[in-house]
């Protein structure tokens, strides 16, 4: 059951100027919060909701390092870095636990073969088919269908129910920082920020609005060609066996990240994917799965796009995500305990969204559904000044 959440004192929006006034309380937002204070400013956080609902509570919780490249991965291996420290301060569940990619074909393993040439052999550990399966929790004689795979150490592993609602408390008791919650912004212009309660103020602005950034930035959003991305995720109960915290990722995941469609064996894996797993593809699958501290399991996802996303959960998609994640853990069925869908900001353009919109004031928007792996390398590097305007 969802917990019932504490109610909040009535929304008072400060009168004095903040250094910094963030828009948008979700892991972007208070990433860039928790960092600003860490330089001592004054921050003021103001968000529409009454708690996080947005992306960041409804994703997997799966900050993915090494699945990224370049850019992307300096960002994500400074992302860590904050992470663990934010966890530290904040008292968040951030274990070190890795991603497991499991292989079921000799393609797959190829592909994570050729990622630990590349990176070495301490940042993708090769497993063999008994360790993968023992990871998994499966009976001896029921990995027939496995190959092998990698753990891949780097990843973090933190709960996304928890994390941005907990971050926003400890950002709450800090002393200069305010969160106004149930509070709209409507505009923003250099040294303030207009809301359905009053103006806000502040020597600087930053939006961190995610997917709705076209709701206050039409032509910009626009411009980069931003969608909303559409997700099914469920919860389900963990088999008993299972014995993994790690983020576990299929052949889907690794058709979806730059490491691993960079890699020689990557056409082969896709056309492989196209000749067993059409339907997969056919729903924009990513067949992963991450498991709370409760012990229960997050099950997903498929990705359609759209400008607008459509509110229907088509139960065909579920069907078909939660058949793959049975055959994966190597049980007949799982049991649904929770349903739900996540939208993200993507753009075919790049994965990132950063735009000086007037002196003192920028949006920022992941726009590549990594936004936990990124979130705290972003921030330190909007503050250090070598995050750069996107195009
Ligand atoms: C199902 C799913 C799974 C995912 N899995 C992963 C994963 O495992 N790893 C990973 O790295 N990434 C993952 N992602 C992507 C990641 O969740 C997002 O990139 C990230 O959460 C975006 O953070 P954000 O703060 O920009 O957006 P959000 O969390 O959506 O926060 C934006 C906030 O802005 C507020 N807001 C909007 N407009 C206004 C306004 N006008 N006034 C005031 N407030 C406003 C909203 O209410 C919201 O709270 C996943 C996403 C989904 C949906």
């Amino acid at each position: 059951m969802t917990p019932a959440t504490t109610p909040l004192p009535p929304a008072v929006l400060p009168r004095d100027r903040s250094d910094l006034v963030v828009v948008g309380a979700g892991i972007i937002g208070l990433a860039h919060a928790v960092e600003a204070v860490r330089r001592g400013l004054r921050v003021t956080v103001v968000e529409r909701d009454r708690r996080p609902v947005g992306a960041s509570v409804r994703n997997f919780g799966h900050c993915c390092v090494t699945a990224q490249r370049g850019e992307l991965l300096d960002l994500a291996t400074r992302s860590r870095a904050g992470w663990l420290d934010a966890a530290a301060r904040a008292g968040l569940w951030a274990p070190e636990a890795g991603a497991l990619v499991v292989a079921r074909s000799v393609t797959e393993l190829a592909v994570l073969e050729e990622l630990r040439e590349e990176r070495g052999a301490d940042a993708v550990r090769l497993r063999t088919r008994d360790e993968v399966g023992d990871a998994l929790g499966r009976p001896a004689h029921q990995r027939g269908d496995l190959a092998g795979g990698a753990l891949l150490p780097a990843d973090l592993r933190v709960d996304p129910r928890e994390a941005a609602p907990r971050l926003a408390a400890w950002l709450a008791e800090q002393p200069g920082v305010r969160i106004v919650w149930g509070t709209n912004v409507t505009g923003v212009e250099t040294g303030s920020v207009h809301t359905s309660r009053g103006p806000v103020r502040g020597e600087r602005i930053l939006l961190c609005v995610g997917h709705d950034l076209d709701r206050l930035y039409p032509v910009e959003a626009e411009a980069h060609g931003i969608e909303r991305c559409r997700l099914s995720m469920a919860r389900i109960e963990a088999p008993a066996a299972l014995r993994t915290d790690a983020a576990v990722l299929t052949a889907t995941s690794m058709l979806r990240y730059d490491a691993f469609t960079a890699t020689p064996s990557a056409t082969a894996l896709r056309a492989e994917v196209e000749r067993h797993g059409a339907e997969l593809l056919g729903i924009g699958a990513n067949v992963m799965f991450t498991r709370l501290p409760d012990g229960s399991v997050l099950v997903g996802d498929s990705h359609a796009y759209d400008l607008t996303e459509i509110p229907f959960q088509d139960e065909a998609v579920s069907v078909l995500l939660l058949r793959e994640v049975a055959r994966v853990l190597g049980v007949r069925e799982v049991r649904v305990t929770e349903r739900w869908q996540g939208v993200y900001a993507s753009s075919s353009r790049g994965p990132l969204f950063v735009r000086d919109l007037a002196p003192g004031v920028r949006a920022l928007s992941v726009t590549s559904g990594v936004g936990m792996t990124l979130s705290f390398g972003l921030a330190a590097a909007t503050f250090d000044g070598t995050l750069r305007a996107t195009a």
